[in-house]
């Protein structure tokens, strides 16, 4: 597996509205395996490997992590953030992250939670839930060192390098840049097909499936295949019946989240070339949570959907956990279906 392409995507930066690092890595990796290449006015990155004619596919990854914009910048120095998309504020405690100035520079900071210190607090105090709003930022410059640098509404990121991790790999947003690593390490490997492909990069899932909802309404596919994480609670704490997944078993064939269910026939086909090609596979059921496969499901006049999973341990904290054979399987998987699936009958009675 080309480790270090997975890690130069989950170690770059892109929040909701900002994925221009990623779609300049897609677009190197893309460019010499399809036919054309373009980007709308949401950000997507729809590249184009033309088939027969006779059907389209639309498969979609998110590039965006979830993140942060500057909110607030105080006489001192110190900022104030916004967050994009959903954050555990338990999770957010001792962090470094990146502050991207507008002129191009990464401040390196800290994010701090604005409580006394713990020996002055009530008990009544230290039982409160941490809130996104009490976190505040520091780069260790002053209020006007910083004007020359940062602007309100500026990215602000989370800071973490990608690594191995025994037969596992661990780095910040995973969700979804393995996502984003499946679609391109398939494209690459794909074989004689008939279907007119349509592999986009979508933005702004994180906040609500915002790129994917106009990609789909644009390409209007016969078959739309989302590319996602999910849960993967097989640790420590967890109810086995509420894992989801579980990690090193295989890809998740997703049968429903909160955005979808997944079309039945499409669920069947997954499972059954899994099942011929020894694809290592298992269900999904997510209870809470949506895909891009929900806004491609519900385009136009509704499209044959589903969502391919990578289980993520870990998932929203800088350090999202998956198994290296996991992604192999997906990559395999969806390879076969951008190959086999065009002769499929999807027709519900
Ligand atoms: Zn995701």
């Amino acid at each position: 597996m080309n480790e270090s392409l997975l890690k130069e995507l989950s170690e770059a930066a892109g929040i909701p509205s900002r994925e221009e690092a990623l779609r300049s890595i897609v677009r190197r990796e893309l460019a010499s395996v399809v036919d054309s290449m373009e980007v709308d006015d949401m950000g997507n990155l729809i590249a184009f490997k033309k088939g027969r004619g006779q059907k389209k596919l639309m498969i979609a990854a998110h590039m965006d992590e979830i993140g942060f914009i500057v909110k607030h910048i105080d006489a001192r120095g110190f900022m104030s953030l916004q967050p994009l998309g959903g954050f555990d504020p338990r999770q957010l405690f001792a962090q470094r992250l990146h502050v991207h100035g507008y002129a191009g520079e990464r401040l390196p900071g800290v994010m701090t939670y604005n409580t006394k210190p713990a020996h002055l607090l009530t008990p009544e105090e230290a039982r409160q839930s941490p809130t996104i709003e009490k976190f505040f930022v520091d780069v260790g410059m002053s209020a006007e060192e910083l004007g020359e640098k940062v602007r309100i509404g500026d990215m602000v990121t989370l800071d973490r390098n990608a690594e191995r991790c025994g037969d596992n790999f661990i780095g910040k947003c995973l969700d979804n840049r393995v996502g984003v690593f499946v679609m391109i390490e398939a494209m690459k490997a794909l074989g004689e097909h008939e279907l007119d492909i349509y592999a986009v990069a979508t933005t702004q899932e994180e906040i609500g499936l915002r790129g994917a909802t106009t990609a789909a309404y644009a390409v209007n596919p016969d078959i739309g295949i989302a590319l996602d994480t999910t849960l993967c609670c097989d640790y420590p704490g967890s109810a086995d019946a509420d894992a989801v997944t579980r990690l090193g078993d295989g890809v998740g064939i997703k049968i429903m989240d909160s955005s979808m269910v997944s079309h039945p026939k499409l669920v069947n086909l997954c499972r059954d070339l899994s099942e011929r090609d020894d694809i290592p596979y298992q269900m999904e059921v997510l209870p809470r949570g949506g895909t891009d496969g929900g806004a491609i499901q519900r385009a136009r006049e509704g499209n044959v959907s589903i969502t391919l999973s990578v289980p993520t341990r870990y998932i929203h904290t800088v350090n999202e956990m998956i198994s290296i054979s996991d992604a192999e399987a997906a990559i395999q998987l969806l390879t076969t279906l951008l190959q086999e699936s065009h002769s499929a009958d999807f027709s519900l009675e």
